[in-house]
C-alpha cells in the first residue's frame, strides 16, 4: 500500500479521541500478526470523564527498545501509549515520539510519567517543598522527547498518601499544565497506599485518571474495589498496570497462565484498559487475541485457580510497607523490591537499576546483620532478594538493556 493511500486508510480507520472511538485493527507489520482486514474491531471501554473510547489493552512502552514495535502496536489497533521520563533516562520516550510520527495526532494517545523532584518514597511525602515551575518544566521536557505539542495524560507516579495527592504546589501545577495546553488531562499512578491515593485524587476534581497496580496477587481486593468505585463515580477512568503480578512465579521462569489472570483483572468492568508492558509482537498478538474473548474457558478458570493458590510467594511485592519498620538499617525494601520484579520478571534492567538508585542502599546492604529481624507479610526471603538484587548496582550502565 502505498504511503498516501496508508495514511488515508489511517484517516479513516481511527477516530478521534474525544469522539466515540475505537482504533480498530488495521495495518500490521511484522510476520507474526494476520493481515489487517482479518482483525475484528478491538473490544473497548470508556475512559472515565476523558470520553476515550480505549480498546481494553494499551501499551506500557518501558520495554520497547525501537520505534518499529511501537508502530506495529498501533498499526494493530492499540490506542493508548504510556511512558516515563524515568524510562531509559528520557530515550523512551524518544521512541515512543519517533514511532508515532506523521500519524494522525487525534488517532493516538500518549501520556508520560512525571515524577517531583524531592520525593521520598520510603514515606511517599516530600523531602523538600514542592516546586510547581520545575514540576511543570520537567513535563514540557517530555513534550520535547516525544516531539509533540502536548500529550494526553501527564501522570503523577508513586502517589500514595493523602497529603502527596491533595498538595496545593502539586494540583496548581497539575491545572497550569492543563490550562496551558501542554496535556489534555492528568491522572495520578500508584502502587501503594492505593486506595487513600483513589480517594484524594476523587476528591481533588483535578485528576482524571489514576493507574493503579491490580492484580490476581492483590490482598486486599474488596477494600481496593471500593476505592476504584469511589474515583470511578467522580468521574475517574481507570487502568490496570502490574496486571501479570510480575510475570513469573518466581526466578526459575515459569509463571501462570497470562490469559487467565488478565481476564480476571477485565472482569473488574471499572478498570478500563490494562496497561501492558509488552516486550514482543507475539506477546502484543497474544493480548489482542485475549481481549476479544474475556470469557474464561474451562482450563482458564482451573490455572487462576491454581495462580491464586500457588504457595510460591512469586515476584509481586505488595507494596504495604509493613517491612519499613522492621529493618533497622531503614533500607527501602519495597522499591528494592521493586527492582527485583523488573529484573527478573519484566526482564527490564534498566529499570530495575533505576528504581534500585531511587533506594539509595549501600553496596551490601545486609552484611551488617547477624540475622534478618523482618518478616514480610508476602513471605519474601527479603534479605535473599536484597543480597541479590544488590549485585546490579555495580554494573556499569552501559550493560543496561533499555
Ligand atoms: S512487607 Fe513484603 S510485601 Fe510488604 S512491602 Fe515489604 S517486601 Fe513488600
Ligand atoms: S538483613 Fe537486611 S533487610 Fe533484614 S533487617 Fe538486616 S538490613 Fe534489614
Amino acid at each position: 500500500m502505498k504511503n498516501n493511500n496508508r495514511r488515508e486508510f489511517l484517516k479513516k480507520s481511527i477516530i478521534g479521541i474525544s469522539g466515540a472511538a475505537l482504533a480498530p485493527g488495521t495495518l500490521i507489520a511484522g510476520p507474526a500478526l494476520p493481515p489487517f482486514n482479518a482483525l475484528p474491531q478491538l473490544p473497548v471501554r470508556t475512559l472515565g470523564r476523558t470520553g476515550i473510547k480505549t480498546p481494553l489493552i494499551s501499551f506500557g512502552t518501558s520495554g520497547a527498545l525501537d520505534t518499529g514495535f511501537i508502530r506495529s502496536a498501533y498499526e494493530a489497533g492499540v490506542k493508548m501509549f504510556f511512558s516515563a521520563t524515568y524510562y531509559g533516562e528520557g530515550n523512551n520516550e524518544k521512541i515512543v515520539g519517533e514511532g508515532l510520527k506523521a500519524l494522525p495526532r487525534d488517532s493516538f494517545v500518549v501520556g508520560t510519567a512525571v515524577p517531583p523532584d524531592g520525593f521520598d518514597n520510603r514515606t511517599g511525602t516530600f523531602s523538600k517543598p514542592f516546586n510547581p515551575e520545575a514540576y511543570i518544566k520537567k513535563a514540557e521536557g517530555s513534550l520535547s522527547r516525544f516531539g509533540l505539542d502536548y500529550v494526553d495524560f501527564v501522570l503523577f507516579p508513586y502517589a500514595g498518601k493523602r497529603s502527596t495527592v491533595l498538595d496545593d504546589g502539586v494540583l496548581k501545577a497539575m491545572a497550569q499544565l492543563k490550562k496551558e495546553g501542554k496535556t489534555r488531562y492528568v491522572g495520578i499512578a500508584s502502587h501503594s497506599d492505593t486506595e487513600e491515593a483513589l480517594k484524594a485524587a476523587a476528591e481533588s476534581g483535578i485528576y482524571d485518571v489514576a493507574m493503579i497496580s491490580y492484580n490476581y496477587k492483590i490482598k486486599n481486593t474488596e477494600v481496593l474495589n471500593s476505592a476504584i468505585s469511589v474515583a470511578v463515580k467522580a468521574g475517574m477512568g481507570i487502568l490496570g498496570m502490574k496486571t501479570t503480578a510480575g510475570v513469573y512465579r518466581d526466578r526459575s521462569g515459569s509463571q501462570p497462565n497470562s490469559d487467565a489472570v488478565l481476564k480476571w483483572v477485565l472482569q473488574n468492568q471499572n478498570i478500563a484498559s490494562i496497561v501492558s508492558g509488552m516486550t514482543s509482537l507475539e506477546q502484543l498478538q497474544k493480548n489482542l487475541a485475549m481481549i476479544r474473548n474475556l470469557k474464561m474457558t474451562d482450563q482458564e478458570l482451573k490455572d487462576l485457580n491454581l495462580a491464586m493458590t500457588d504457595p510460591e510467594t512469586g515476584l509481586y511485592c505488595q507494596q504495604c510497607g509493613d517491612c519499613l519498620s522492621q529493618c533497622p538499617h531503614n533500607l527501602d525494601i519495597p522499591t528494592i523490591m521493586r527492582s527485583y520484579m523488573y529484573a527478573y520478571g519484566y526482564k527490564n534492567s534498566t529499570q530495575a537499576y533505576h528504581n534500585l538508585a531511587n533506594a539509595r542502599i549501600p553496596e551490601r546492604p545486609c552484611d551488617n546483620c547477624g540475622s534478618c529481624n523482618v518478616n514480610c507479610s508476602s513471605g519474601f526471603d527479603v534479605r535473599k532478594k536484597i543480597t541479590d538484587i544488590a549485585r546490579l548496582q555495580a554494573v556499569p550502565k552501559e550493560f543496561l538493556t533499555a
